[in-house]
């Protein structure tokens, strides 16, 4: 697909987006406005591409309105939520409707006879956790980017984060979805059934699309009852491979499974708590691992933490700090959320890369990475849902390396590290999706075969490839 095969948003189109969402919720002239919706959260500048137009539809009649037109006048349209992806999925790379659906933002019911909570796409996921926390209610889901990521945006991408490890990724707790399907259908799948075999499983089709078969306009999500308590445990080590021995150590020897199991490299760690001012013996430091159980007994989650910290000792940890408060547990988690941040900052050629690997494989992935940073000569921080075996290897810009240099060996430098996973039995994404940062990494880890069921899928549900084009699945060989 190129650009030339599309038509371009003509005064007309305007008018007819004016028509179906109101002129206030249509722009296309600022170029504010649109430099905002060229990007998300991917930091090069030549992975974003503004839209012609940005419109913002209230309901489910609207994007289908909308992706209707854009059927008839061969418009490509690209779904949007928070803006927070990491692999360019919001990306309108071929121009054409960005639509947003941040004016969706209801919270429509918490049905606590049945544990769903139904909501539209654009509500943030921390306001709905808190919602639900007043109900003695939670959605396991936990982005770490979910003070600001939209709940659409966590089904599209299927998020995983800091619980997966114990409760799985979203798409578990997806039960139904109301979508607007690539054609402009209005369709509804699942619901508040917890079983349902009749037909094909279309919700966890949708689940994880990246917005390219369908548009969500109302999600049906599952309730668990809140844990009432939880702790975390901090444990320093002198160097990497003490640290990941403890991983799987802490669910074999200690018989439990954690909520979150947080791995933070020497850079990753001391440069987050440093920023955040936090007196750790960085001297000695090699790596660092944030674990965190959760229950309903008090003395149960205490006991388990101290089993973790206990444990950690024994795989040779140097330091251990186990919550006493909820505040301590916030401050643990908001440097490991300060990470991504934190390397932002210190180089903005870098790229949060999102490889996972089966969990026995930590220890040797995490030393490839370290033989292809040396190689490569330039730095890759690592941190991650180590729990789950998904690592945000991050390789930045040496900053004796002229761009041009950068620019050669990042491709080269990213396949290798692509191989060595899927050599392991791991893949190029765990999280973060593939978009248009990964499409051409993807005969990497799918065959022609695999690839082209993905193909006969987008085009039986897209025929005219109009909804998201150019994203996952790289062009025909
Ligand atoms: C600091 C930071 C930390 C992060 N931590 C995590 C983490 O722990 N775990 C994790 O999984 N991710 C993480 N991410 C990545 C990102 O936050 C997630 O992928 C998140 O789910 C994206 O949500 P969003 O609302 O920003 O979606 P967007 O970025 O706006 O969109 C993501 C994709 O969803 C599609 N889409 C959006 N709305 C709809 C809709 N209504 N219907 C259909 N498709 C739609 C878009 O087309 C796009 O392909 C992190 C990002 C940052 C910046």
């Amino acid at each position: 697909m190129a650009n030339s095969d599309y038509a371009t948003v003509t005064e007309a189109i305007l008018s007819q987006l004016q028509d179906i969402c109101g002129s206030e919720n249509v722009a296309s002239e600022d170029p504010n406005v649109l430099r905002k919706y060229s990007h998300d959260q991917v930091p090069d500048d030549k992975q974003a591409r503004p839209p012609e137009v940005v419109v913002k539809p209230k309901s489910a009649e609207e994007v289908a309105a909308i992706v209707q037109l854009a059927n008839r006048e061969n418009i490509p349209v690209t779904p949007r939520a928070a803006g927070s992806g990491l692999s360019g999925g919001a990306v309108p790379i071929f121009g054409g409707i960005l639509l947003s659906v941040e004016r969706m933002d209801r919270i429509l019911e918490i049905d606590t006879a049945n544990l769903i909570a139904v909501v539209e796409p654009g509500v943030i996921t921390n306001r709905l956790d808190a919602e639900l926390a007043e109900h003695g209610l939670f959605f396991a889901g936990y982005p770490m980017s979910e003070e600001f990521c939209f709940i659409g945006g966590n089904v599209a991408e299927n998020a995983g984060g800091g619980r997966a490890i114990k409760y799985g990724v979203t798409g578990r707790y997806i039960h139904g979805l109301e979508v607007v399907t690539p054609t402009g259908d209005i369709v509804h799948l699942g619901g508040k059934r917890v079983k349902d075999v009749t037909g094909y499983d279309l919700v966890h089709l949708m689940v994880g699309s990246e917005g390219t078969l369908g548009i969500f306009t109302k999600i049906f999500v599952k309730l668990l009852p809140r844990p009432t308590h939880r702790t975390a445990t901090l444990a320093l080590f002198a160097d990497v491979e003490s640290a990941i021995s403890a991983v799987p150590a802490v669910m074999t020897s200690g018989k439990l499974i954690p909520t979150a199991i947080e791995y933070m490299d020497r850079f990753s760690f001391s440069s987050a708590a440093k920023d955040l001012k936090k007196d750790y013996p960085y001297e000695s430091l090699g790596a660092a691992l944030l674990f965190e159980v959760d229950g309903n007994n008090a003395d149960v989650v205490n006991t388990e933490a101290e089993i973790i910290s206990r444990i950690c000792k024994k795989k040779g940890a140097i330091a251990r700090y186990v919550a006493e408060q909820e505040k301590e547990i916030e401050e643990f988690w908001k440097i490991r959320k300060q990470i991504p941040w934190i390397i932002k900052r210190h180089s903005p050629q870098q790229t949060i890369e999102d490889i996972v690997v089966p969990i026995a494989e930590i220890p040797a992935i995490v030393a490839v990475i370290h033989e292809i940073a040396e190689k490569y000569d330039t730095m890759i921080p690592v941190f991650g849902h180590a729990g789950d075996g998904n690592l945000h290897a991050t390789p930045m810009k040496n900053p004796e390396h002229s761009l041009a240099h950068w620019e050669t060996m990042l491709p080269e430098l990213k396949r290798e590290l692509y191989l060595a996973t899927a050599h392991m039995g791991g893949t190029i994404s765990g999280e973060h999706g593939i978009g248009h940062k990964r499409k051409d990494y993807m005969r990497l880890v799918m065959s022609e075969a695999e690839l082209d069921l993905l193909r006969k899928i987008k085009s039986a549900l897209d025929p005219g490839n109009i909804l998201n084009p150019g994203k996952i699945i790289p062009d025909s060989a």
